[in-house]
C-alpha cells in the first residue's frame, strides 16, 4: 500500500464561479486560477501523484499551457485516476479537509463527495470529506481564499497490467 499526501491554496476573486470538489457551489466570488481553479481536486491530484511517486499537477499540467487555460480540473483529475489504474494500482480511500471561512458548505458536501467518487471510479464510502473554517484567522479566515488538504491511498489491483 502506498500513501500520497496533496495541499492546494486559491484566491477568491469577485467575477469567477466557485468550484469545489467539481461542482458549482453558488457564491458571490470564486476560485482564481488557470484552470477552474478547484482546491479540493488540485489537491486530491497532487495527493494521487504523491502516492504514486509521479511528480506534481504542475508538471503534468503546466499553467503556461494554453489547453488548460479553464480547464475543468475533474477532467484533470480524472487522468490521472487513470494514470494509477494502467501502472497497476487501484484507490483505497481518499480523505479531504477543505480550509474555507465562507461560504459555508454543510448543504454541499454530499453533492461533492459523490462527484469526487464518480471521477476517481470509486464508491463514495471511499471518499472522506470535511470542511472547516480558520475561525477568522489569517488570509482564509478573512475570506480571502480557500484552501484544501488531501491525503489517498493506493493498493496494488488484482489485475497488474
Ligand atoms: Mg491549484
Amino acid at each position: 500500500m502506498r500513501v500520497g499526501q496533496g495541499w492546494d491554496i486559491h484566491r477568491l476573486v469577485a467575477g469567477r464561479p466557485l468550484r469545489l470538489g467539481g461542482i458549482e457551489v453558488p457564491f458571490e466570488r470564486g476560485l482564481l486560477g488557470h484552470s477552474d481553479g478547484d482546491v479540493v481536486l488540485h489537491a486530491l491530484t497532487d495527493a494521487l501523484l504523491g502516492a504514486l511517486a509521479a511528480g506534481d499537477i504542475g508538471q503534468h499540467f503546466p499553467d503556461t499551457d494554453a489547453r488548460y487555460r479553464g480547464a475543468d480540473s475533474a477532467v484533470l483529475l480524472g487522468e490521472i485516476a487513470k494514470m494509477a489504474a494502467q501502472r497497476g494500482y487501484r484507490i483505497g480511500n481518499v480523505d479531504v479537509t477543505i480550509l474555507a471561512e465562507r461560504p459555508k458548505l454543510a448543504a454541499h458536501m454530499a453533492a461533492m463527495r459523490e462527484r469526487m467518487a464518480a471521477v476517481l471510479g470509486i464508491d463514495e464510502g471511499q471518499v472522506g470529506i470535511k470542511a472547516k473554517t480558520m475561525e477568522g484567522l489569517g488570509t482564509i479566515g478573512a475570506g480571502d481564499a480557500i484552501a484544501a488538504l488531501a491525503v489517498v491511498v493506493i493498493e496494488p489491483s488484482r489485475r497488474r497490467r
